[in-house]
């Protein structure tokens, strides 16, 4: 997800800028309003975080700018000011979403998240036999029950069913999960019985298959 921050206050646009890069996030920054309108007019941003009070060209204005210039970037909107009027006004410019100063940075990027899922078309999903899974919203449903599963058994969820009724091999499920970096193949085997327990043991039909020594599969049928 690429972000333009628009920050002035240093601290704080460097705060924002770690926790976000830290967590995957793409970061570009402007310290002004006027440098900040035309890196958003120019670039391709999920979501814009802007904050109100800025040197050259105010928060209010520069989103009312970016609106008239027909960019739905979503904007998540920073202030100190936590009236409702200031939230209102904020709104009527054009920003999608609003944090008071001081606030947690776990908000600001859950907020980012919801911004960003609100921004995009509706996901694609991906199918077999009763298992949906929205790979953007990263939700897995079974006979419409919604699966509760951890990070790594969703990316292998989805890394298996991209590929079913392919067996998948050991490495390149390492590969999903760990990158180049490796990992081993006991924490793997560890990850997938974890995401067997929750999405086969409360269904008739299993779908996660071992083909041992190779890999595993996802199918409905068959003699894994
Ligand atoms: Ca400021």
């Amino acid at each position: 997800m690429r972000i333009l921050l628009i920050e002035d206050q240093r601290d704080i646009a460097a705060n924002i800028w770690d926790y976000l890069e830290h967590r995957g996030f793409v970061m570009d920054h402007a310290g002004d309003g006027a440098s900040g309108l035309r890196m958003a007019l120019d670039g391709d941003y999920d979501v814009i975080i802007l904050d109100l009070g800025l040197p050259k060209l105010d928060g209010l204005d520069l989103c009312r700018a970016l609106r008239a210039a027909d960019r739905e970037t979503p904007v998540l909107m920073l202030t100190a000011r936590d009236t409702l009027d200031d939230k209102l006004v904020g709104f009527a410019e054009g920003a999608d979403d609003y944090v008071v100063k001081p606030f947690a940075m776990k908000e600001v990027e859950a907020r980012l998240r919801a911004l960003y899922r609100r921004g995009k078309q509706p996901g694609e999903t991906l199918q077999l036999a009763d298992l949906r899974l929205d790979p953007l919203n990263r939700i897995a449903e079974r006979a419409g029950r919604r699966l509760t599963l951890t990070h790594s058994g969703f990316t292998l969820l989805e890394t298996l069913l991209r590929r079913s009724p392919n067996v998948v091999r050991h490495a390149e499920l390492a590969n999903a999960l760990w990158g180049e970096s490796g990992g081993d193949v006991a924490t793997l085997h560890t990850h997938l019985s974890v995401l067997r327990a929750a999405l086969d043991r409360p269904f008739p039909v299993h779908l996660l298959q071992t083909v041992h020594g190779f890999g595993y599969r996802l199918a409905d049928s068959g003699d894994g």
